[in-house]
């Protein structure tokens, strides 16, 4: 075990980045705000009016204009999908409201708080699972309502995503939950953006960002992949193992995100991104629309000779759960070491780090554990490469070189090496030498010997 030298107080300035930049940058910076919608709109219209086919749809857009498009072939607002998503964020409040659970604590934030959470995740997602299949067998419900009102589900979420983001901007102004805890940047549309308030909360425990990261968005995807598969059921009269290995790998994922939810209050989103436009529409809206993206396009079209192939989908299943057996052995390292304050074994022997102090902004000095042994050892962030590997096969599983069929593994990609670069940016002003030394010790941010 090593020890570095405490930080000088000035290393204070940990928390979201952005503050500071010009009124350009941060117009820059904050540009998803627009493009994001489109690009769900987008991803809608190429799946269900251009059969998958980007070039397709770029030739109709060329043709007829961008806008004309949109309207005939876009997202249609309707009552049912506003009734639908309202009720859907009712019932899944009240669950997170009065489900029992057991309490954990989260990080500490800038500002020296330390927030209890009740966690009650994993019955919230058997009951609605239970409830939904239930209510599908005796016949109350259609199985496949989801793909059969996509349109306007689509629509409707992408008016939540926006609104629940508005809501948060004025929250944070007029009550904000810890006022010490808010960051400004300077610009309100990168506020907006990215977010005022930390863990915004109204009352004492509900806690809106976990809510909305946790309960909302995970708790859709699969749901939305069960729904597919009924809707290919009801439509072929059976259902394609492509299909069914699809929604297995991302049960597995979800099902384990809630097995072990008290490891999510030391993640990046929880403890550390403000609650913004990026995590409320990303959860709300991009999530339930881009990661299921393959049970869409399997639920709706033929499968490829590929997709037909019990071979190449069991190589390709396992690939994906090797990943996924990647992404939970390292977060579970990570978890155990924090936990258990560095007395645990990795591999075997004695857990090896780094303790690395920082400064919270009511000026108290506390330290971090830093792993160094194990899969922390060999990279720095390997828990995102088990992540590619579970989503670029959970693409593949669909057998089709469509470009639209890989969106969500091309996002992943993106979303992680973007993280890559802006946590160690946060994690070098927060730790300072700690940091530096832990990047000597493990100068690999990705693949060992490559990134
Ligand atoms: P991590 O779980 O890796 O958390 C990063 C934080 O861990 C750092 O900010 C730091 O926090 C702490 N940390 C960094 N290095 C060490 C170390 N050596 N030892 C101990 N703690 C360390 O990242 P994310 O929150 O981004 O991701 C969590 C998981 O979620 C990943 O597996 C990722 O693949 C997945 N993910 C999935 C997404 C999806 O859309 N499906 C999106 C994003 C992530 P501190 O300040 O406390 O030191």
């Amino acid at each position: 075990m090593a020890t570095t030298t405490p930080l000088p107080n000035a290393a204070v300035i940990w928390g979201r980045t952005g503050a500071g930049r010009s009124w350009f940058w941060s117009l820059v910076a904050s540009a998803p705000v627009f493009l994001a919608p489109l690009t769900s709109i987008t991803t809608f219209i190429v799946l269900t009016a251009f059969h998958g086919s980007f070039s397709a749809f770029f030739a109709a857009v060329a043709e007829q204009g961008f806008w004309t498009i949109c309207i005939r072939y876009g997202p249609q607002l309707t009552l049912r999908g506003i009734y639908a998503v309202a009720g859907w964020v009712a019932i899944q409040a009240l669950l997170f409201l009065y489900l029992p659970g057991s309490v954990h604590s989260g990080q500490y934030t800038p500002a020296g708080h330390r927030l209890k959470y009740r966690l009650n995740g994993l019955y919230a997602w058997v009951i609605t699972h239970a409830v939904y299949f239930g209510l599908s067998w005796f016949g109350f419900i259609d199985p496949g309502f989801i793909p059969r009102n996509w349109s306007s589900l689509i629509a409707a979420m992408n008016v939540a995503g926006l609104l629940a983001p508005l809501l948060a901007f004025v929250k944070a102004y007029l009550s904000p939950t810890h006022p010490d805890d808010r960051k400004f940047s300077g610009s309100f549309i990168y506020d907006f953006y990215m977010g005022i308030e930390l863990n915004p909360r109204i009352g004492r425990d509900f806690d809106i960002k976990f809510f909305n990261n946790g309960h909302l968005g995970m708790m859709i995807w699969t749901l939305i992949d069960f729904s597919n598969l009924a809707y290919q059921y009801q439509n072929r009269g059976h259902v394609e193992l492509s299909l069914i290995l699809v929604t297995a790998l991302q049960v597995i994922y979800v099902a384990d995100f809630y097995v072990n939810e008290s490891w999510y209050l030391g993640t990046i989103d929880i403890a550390h991104d403000h609650y913004g436009f990026y995590l409320a529409w990303g959860c709300f809206c991009y999530l339930p629309t881009m990661y299921t993206i393959q049970a869409q396009y399997l639920g709706a079209y033929d499968p490829t000779p590929a997709a037909s192939n019990p071979c190449y989908l069991g190589i390709i299943f396992v690939i994906g759960l090797a990943g996924y057996l990647l992404f939970r052995s390292v977060n579970d390292q990570k978890h155990a070491v924090r936990m258990l304050q560095g007395r645990c074994r990795i591999w075997g022997k004695p857990a090896e780090y780094l303790v690395a102090p920082y400064t919270t902004s009511d000026g108290q000095r506390r330290a971090n554990l830093l792993l160094v042994s194990g899969w922390w050892g060999l990279s720095r962030h390997a828990n995102y490469l088990g992540d590619l590997l579970f989503s670029y096969s959970s693409c593949a599983l669909v057998g089709s070189t469509k470009m639209v069929v890989w969106t969500y593994a091309i996002w992943m990609t993106l979303i992680l090496v973007h993280r890559c670069l802006r946590d160690e940016k946060r994690l070098s002003a927060k730790y300072g030498d700690a940091w530096t030394e832990y990047c000597k010790r493990v100068p690999w941010r990705l693949i060992p010997g490559v990134w």
